[in-house]
């Protein structure tokens, strides 16, 4: 306004109406992130992205944890682009560390053979604690315990395409209870018994089963063996209730007590996935094929045209991993009975 006429501020007045409807609807919702302080300049980058792209609309908060105490300017920068409130979490010594029935040496000596083998992350000791805490604990952090949705972010990870819709509103009206936008399979020398594991729980506890189960994702035999199909975890939006269930806890202290977080390597994401496939109905399960995202070197680009235009996305479909080799989007479209997008032929 250069000519010096009076800005009509009445004009704004609907936008404002808008944004505070939006923050009054909001779900009880958090974003999470677990991370290091070294890390705090990846994290920023994915922080900015997801506020760029969705949370300036919605303010959710968001929580940070950390096995040690964040520092300062951590916090100060990280509060400094959250639109919602930021908090800071210390994560217990029970919830990072060696359960006492742990053979130290066993988990030691099964680290060094994941190292000559050349295993992801097979010698870290910390990974494993991750996945651990991943698995079985974020969700009972005392600062998570005052929401029941969340979505996972972690550093270095893009968001491709506007999102205009609340996400977490999406899931509950649509009674979903696992989000997720990219699925993989694992190495099967990171999770050796994690299936045999499981189907011994199962067999223990029939009842853990739902109807009308996400099965035919994890195992091309109707549960005879582990086909090593997973959501990616570090996209997840889902309710806690499911990961607080009696279901689900019973089958995490099952998997803990028989050690392989520590002798083997067993991802969060493989023991999350096996969890919904297994124990939800699979109408539950979403796959949001609109979020355009990128972790490393896998990235989800929705192959229609027009639903990129729509939402101003910025990736090449030809990234798109959904169909390609490693992926279990097939498996997932299959198991779900989804008809897959007709591009998708031009994209394996
Ligand atoms: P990848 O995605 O499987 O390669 O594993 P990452 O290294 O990205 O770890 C997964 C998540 O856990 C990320 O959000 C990391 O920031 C976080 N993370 C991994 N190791 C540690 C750790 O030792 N301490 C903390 N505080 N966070 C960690
Ligand atoms: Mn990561």
């Amino acid at each position: 306004n250069t000519d010096g006429e009076p800005i009509d501020y009445s004009a704004l007045a609907p936008l404002q109406k808008e944004q505070q409807w939006k923050t009054q609807q909001r779900e009880n919702a958090t974003f999470v992130s677990l991370a290091r302080n070294s890390e705090m300049y990846q994290l920023v980058e994915s922080i900015r992205r997801v506020e760029d792209r969705f949370n300036r609309k919605f303010h959710y908060d968001w929580v940070f944890l950390n096995d040690e105490p964040f520092s300062d300017e951590f916090k100060a920068l990280t509060s400094s682009i959250v639109s919602g409130t930021a908090k800071y979490g210390l994560i217990p010594k029970e919830h990072w560390g060696y359960p006492d029935y742990i053979d130290q040496k066993k988990a030691k000596a099964s680290r060094d053979k994941m190292k000559a083998d050349n295993i992801i992350y097979g010698e870290s000791e910390s990974y494993r604690h991750m996945c651990r805490f991943e698995s079985g604990f974020f969700f009972n952090h005392p600062l998570m315990l005052d929401y029941e949705w969340y979505w996972r972010v972690e550093p270095d990870v893009h968001i491709y395409c506007d999102v205009d819709y609340d996400l977490f509103k999406y899931m509950r009206e649509n009674n979903k209870t696992y989000g997720f936008a990219i699925s993989i399979h694992e190495f099967v020398k990171t999770i050796p018994t994690l299936w045999d594991t499981t189907k011994k729980f199962v067999e223990e506890n029939p009842e853990v089963i739902a109807e009308n189960n996400l099965i035919d994702f994890v195992s091309n035999d109707g549960g005879k063996s582990y086909n090593l199909c997973h959501f990616w975890s570090n996209f997840e939006i889902a309710n806690m209730n499911f990961w607080r269930s009696d279901t689900y806890q019973k089958y995490f202290d099952y998997l803990d007590r028989s050690g392989g977080f520590f002798y083997e390597r067993w991802g969060d994401a493989p023991v999350h996935s096996i969890a919904a496939s297994l124990f939800l109905p699979k109408d539950q399960i979403h796959y949001f094929d609109d979020i355009g995202y990128r972790h490393g070197v896998y990235a989800q680009c929705p192959l229609n045209a027009d639903l990129r235009y729509k939402n101003k996305c910025h990736c090449k479909p030809e990234d798109d991993f959904t169909f390609r080799g490693y992926s279990c989007g097939k498996q997932y479209f299959a198991a779900q009975g989804l008809v897959k997008p007709q591009e998708w032929v031009d994209y394996q």
